[in-house]
């Protein structure tokens, strides 16, 4: 006999695991099956973002920013460390227990919420019926009022360049080394590139990022990828734009890559070669033949503005549909379905999410860049502010960057904010806000921010819009 709940959720990610639970919290009966173990093989909820993406990523990012800023800041502020080293081994296991901890929360939080958790991998069939095939080699089955999907998504593999996960390998496998490699190729300069690449790198590993496009980070706003390229190129990592790979292979433990430029074919060596290239929805196993849901020609799963899929009462979230692929983007896709579900309203303003790239330093931004302003015709002005000239930014030895902000001419209206710089991922808090609010430069320019505190550039910067900022020339 099949079980039956009100609301099955099929994946654990931060889209699914944070709709399963806002789902029980409205008094649904709910379910949610995820698939993932972690490295002791034991149950581990909480998708790419917890076991393999975000929390990981940060977490070695952190470690490896504590080194660099050891041999490269500390001595400005008179601090003298002699000979620093760095216990990759301990990095590593630092890592996986803060996303054991984490993983071990989620579980914790379904029993508190009176989730049903299945280990396992669910396949919808007709009739929102759901067979979960137990990691534990169990069967299950299931019946649901509600079905959200929610199954994430996976690195894109390129021709003639074939994962071997001991040389070739994608983001997991560059979260994983046992020792700093001498050098490390990435394929792609993306947002996974330039965090993983920085992390080797300030360890001392020799990073080359091989990118496809002539543009650096062509989403991002034009003076602010300019800027960040700037401090880039002081750290010496290498970008090389406008390089298309075309194929890898492993000669002798080296991986030996074939590429080609504008000046012609080129062949390089590395100890390891990361594959960041972008990543695609995940929808094996998801779907049985007669489950009826659509998917659109990038294998993403169509939904309507409201996650709806085109099979009554079946919903879908996270990477695995449309928008931008970020995590807390999923998580509020499944608060707003859980809560539709529930007949309350919900919806998510896919123009108002923020982006961070956690380089150092970090790139933030939120709505429209000015190159988008442009080509769609928007009549727009401009302020920025730079780190340099807050007390704050000069203070903590970490002034590099702006803020810029992009309002409508006529109305005002914040169009877009974008930042470069020490805790960018934080001060862009302040101008989502302000956006979700339909809040002006002006209103920006009026809110009192502290001093001294690096939020004093978003003031300054919404200032110069007008001409009128402090603390530089307008
Ligand atoms: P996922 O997190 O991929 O979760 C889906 C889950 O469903 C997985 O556990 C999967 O195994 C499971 N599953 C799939 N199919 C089935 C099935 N049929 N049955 C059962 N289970 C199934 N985003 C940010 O916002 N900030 C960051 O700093 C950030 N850093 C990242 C760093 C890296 C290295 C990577 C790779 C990604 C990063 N991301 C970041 C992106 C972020 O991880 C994703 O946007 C987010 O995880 C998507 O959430 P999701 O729930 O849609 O999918
Ligand atoms: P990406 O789209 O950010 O970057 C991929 C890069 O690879 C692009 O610049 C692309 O031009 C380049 N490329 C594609 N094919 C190539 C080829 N054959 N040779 C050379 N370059 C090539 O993708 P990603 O870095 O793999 O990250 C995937 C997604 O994961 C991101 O878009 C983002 O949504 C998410 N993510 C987010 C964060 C964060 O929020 N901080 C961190 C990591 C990942």
């Amino acid at each position: 006999m099949a079980e039956q709940f009100d609301v099955v959720v099929i994946g654990g990610g931060p889209a699914g695991y944070v709709a399963a639970i806002r789902a029980a919290q409205l008094g649904l009966k709910t379910a949610c099956i995820d698939r993932y173990t972690g490295k002791d093989g034991k149950p581990a909820p909480g998708g790419t973002c917890l076991n393999i993406g975000c929390i990981p990523s940060k977490a070695l990012l952190d470690s490896s920013k504590h080194f660099h800023h050891i041999q490269h800041q500390y001595a400005a502020h008179g601090i003298t460390v002699n000979d620093p080293a760095i216990d990759v081994g301990q990095m590593v296991s630092r890592k996986d227990k803060i996303v054991k901890q984490l993983t071990g929360g989620i579980q914790q939080l379904f029993k508190a919420n009176k989730v049903s958790y299945f280990n396992g991998t669910g396949t919808l069939h007709a009739g929102r019926q759901v067979l979960v095939a137990m990691n534990d080699g169990e069967e299950q089955s299931l019946t649901a009022g509600h079905v959200i999907l929610a199954p994430g998504s996976s690195p894109i593999a390129i021709p003639k360049v074939d994962f071997d996960d001991r040389y070739i390998i994608d983001n997991a496998g560059a979260l994983d080394f046992s020792k700093t490699p001498g050098s490390l190729g990435v394929i792609g300069a993306g947002v996974i590139g330039l965090e993983l690449g920085s992390v080797w790198q300030r360890l001392g590993s020799e990073v080359v990022l091989l990118e496809a496009l002539p543009d650096f980070l062509p989403l991002v706003d034009t003076d602010i990828a300019k800027a960040a390229a700037r401090e880039f190129k002081k750290q010496d990592l290498d970008i090389r734009l406008g390089t298309m790979v075309k194929s890898a292979k492993v000669v002798k433990k080296k991986v030996q890559v074939t590429l080609s430029t504008e000046t012609g074919e080129e062949q390089l060596k590395f100890d390891k070669l990361l594959v960041a290239v972008g990543r695609r929805a995940y929808t094996e196993h998801l779907l049985a033949a007669d489950a009826g849901v659509d998917l659109n020609e990038r294998g993403q799963i169509n939904v309507d503005e409201h996650n709806r899929t085109n099979v009554e009462n079946v919903w879908a979230i996270g990477d695995a549909v449309r928008g931008p692929m970020l995590a807390h983007k999923g998580s509020e896709e499944g608060i707003a379905v859980a809560e539709l579900i529930a007949g309350l309203p919900g919806h998510v303003n896919l123009e108002t999410i923020p982006w961070v790239i956690y380089t150092d330093p970090e790139i933030a931004w939120v709505g429209k860049t000015e190159q988008e302003l442009k080509a769609a015709g928007v009549e727009y002005r401009a302020g920025s502010f730079p780190f340099a000239a807050t007390g704050r930014g000069l203070a903590m030895g970490d002034a590099a960057g702006l803020v810029k902000i992009l309002a409508n001419a006529e109305t005002d209206e914040i169009l877009g904010a974008h930042i470069v710089g020490a805790n960018a991922s934080e001060l862009i808090a302040e101008c989502v806000v302000a956006m979700e609010f339909n809040g002006s430069a002006e209103d920006l320019a009026r809110i009192c921010h502290a001093h001294p505190t690096l939020s004093e550039a978003v003031h300054e910067a919404a200032l110069h819009l007008d001409k009128r900022a402090i603390h530089r020339a307008n």
